[in-house]
């Protein structure tokens, strides 16, 4: 008899959050690090959105909501996708979840079987495969480097869809790679999909809102309506509004599978945190300044991250069009040695000696599906950035 679940075995546990325990026993022993790892805006949730959850607790919202979501939430969501997106939403339309992550991890629970395919383009984020694997099925990791932009083209897509096709998971902007996809693209990818009606599509739309350079933004559903019927549209209040911990996440999608996502909730957590919907209702119908200022100080941040990074000997970064992070080329400083004598044969070796020797934490292309990378999260303050890649300068120009 085995102990654990065999598709929890085999999977891996999440190198961000692998990266972040190393950050923590560095620091536990009083070294310094400056972390440019973590996945969240280093600001405040907005005090409006603060505000609203203390007045949910004040007011006795301290009970289960329906599994699906509290009605007010779920109209506040059907709005977003009406008014942001074009999607003619009604709330029952939607369903709220813990989170991002467990809209698409109750999406691809709900519907695979052992032996189903999801079409991964790489790089991708972490938790994608993984998710994928522990619903025992089968992630196709379909490599999109820097020559399309790390993009999927109609071809890759076209090329890697099968029988056994479930799911194709698209996810703009980026994480890890800032990228961002325009309607002329999505509408190609979307004219491969009409001729394949058996493949679903799961739109991660997360980072909606850090578009930069006055991009606008896509989502497939709007931009081929006739994939509505087969199309999650993921999206959540953690990244555009600060909420990480809040943990709230919505979708919308066709009804079948929602009410399988819900079915599946009801057995699971019962649904979102009460006091956390009433403070998404307060983020998704309050002022929309924040969105604009963080946005603003994001791209500010992003000029002046990709300026120090191509400035160092062995690194090469193209400009990300949204998200937080940047993802630079590090294969000039493979193969090198450090001071202290390690060699840098990999993304990952160079990750665990900028931590171990500069003191700056980032993560490893390679954790991402694409070597040799490294991420570099820049949701922290200016004098940090400067000085994480000031020692990020000097590690490079101290290796020989
Ligand atoms: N999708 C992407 C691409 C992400 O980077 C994240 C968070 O890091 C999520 C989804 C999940 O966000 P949350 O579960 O906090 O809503």
């Amino acid at each position: 008899l085995r102990r654990l679940n065999a598709h929890l075995e085999s999977a891996r546990p999440s190198a961000t959050y692998r990266v972040m325990d190393r950050v923590a026993a560095h620091r536990a022993v009083g070294t310094s690090v400056i972390s440019l790892s973590a996945g969240e805006p280093d600001f405040d949730t907005p005090k409006h959105v603060r505000e609203a959850g203390i007045a949910a607790i004040r007011a006795g919202h301290t009970r289960y909501t329906q599994v699906a979501g509290l009605r007010p939430l779920r109209e506040s969501i059907a709005m977003k996708f009406r008014r942001e997106n074009g999607l003619e939403v009604d709330w029952q339309d939607t369903l709220v979840c813990s989170g991002g992550k467990q809209v698409i991890y109750n999406a691809l629970a709900a519907t695979l079987n052992e032996g189903d395919e999801v079409i991964v383009p790489a790089p991708y984020w972490v938790s994608y495969p993984e998710m994928v694997q522990l619903c025992g099925a089968k992630p196709v990791v379909v490599p999109c480097g820097s020559e399309t932009g790390f993009k999927l083209t109609p071809q890759k897509l076209a090329d890697a869809i099968t029988l056994r096709t479930r799911w194709v998971i698209l996810n703009s902007p980026s994480n890890p790679t800032g990228a961002v996809y325009t309607q002329p693209e999505l509408q190609a990818l979307a004219n491969v999909l009409l001729e394949r009606p058996h493949v679903l599509v799961l739109s991660d739309d997360i980072y909606e809102h850090l578009i930069f350079d006055g991009a606008a933004f896509h989502t497939i559903a709007q931009v081929e309506p006739r994939l509505r019927e087969r199309t999650l549209t993921m999206n959540g209040v953690s990244k555009a509004y600060a909420m990480t911990g809040w943990r709230i996440g919505f979708g919308t999608g066709p009804k079948w599978l929602l009410d399988a996502m819900e079915k599946l909730q009801g057995q699971q957590t019962s649904g979102a945190c009460t006091i956390s919907q009433h403070a998404a209702v307060a983020a998704l119908t309050g002022p929309r300044d924040f969105i604009d200022s963080s946005r603003a100080v994001f791209q500010k941040r992003r000029d002046m991250m990709v300026k120090l990074l191509n400035d160092t000997p062995g690194l090469g970064c193209e400009v990300p069009a949204g998200a937080f992070y940047a993802f630079a080329s590090c294969e000039g400083l493979i193969g090198k040695t450090t001071p202290a004598g390690t060699v840098l044969h990999t993304d990952e070796d160079v990750a665990m000696a900028l931590l171990d020797e500069a003191g700056v934490a980032i993560v490893h292309g390679s954790a991402f599906g694409l070597g040799p990378y490294i991420r570099i999260a820049y949701a922290l303050d200016d004098a940090s950035l400067r000085r994480a890649c000031e020692a990020i300068q000097g590690f490079c120009r101290s290796l020989a």
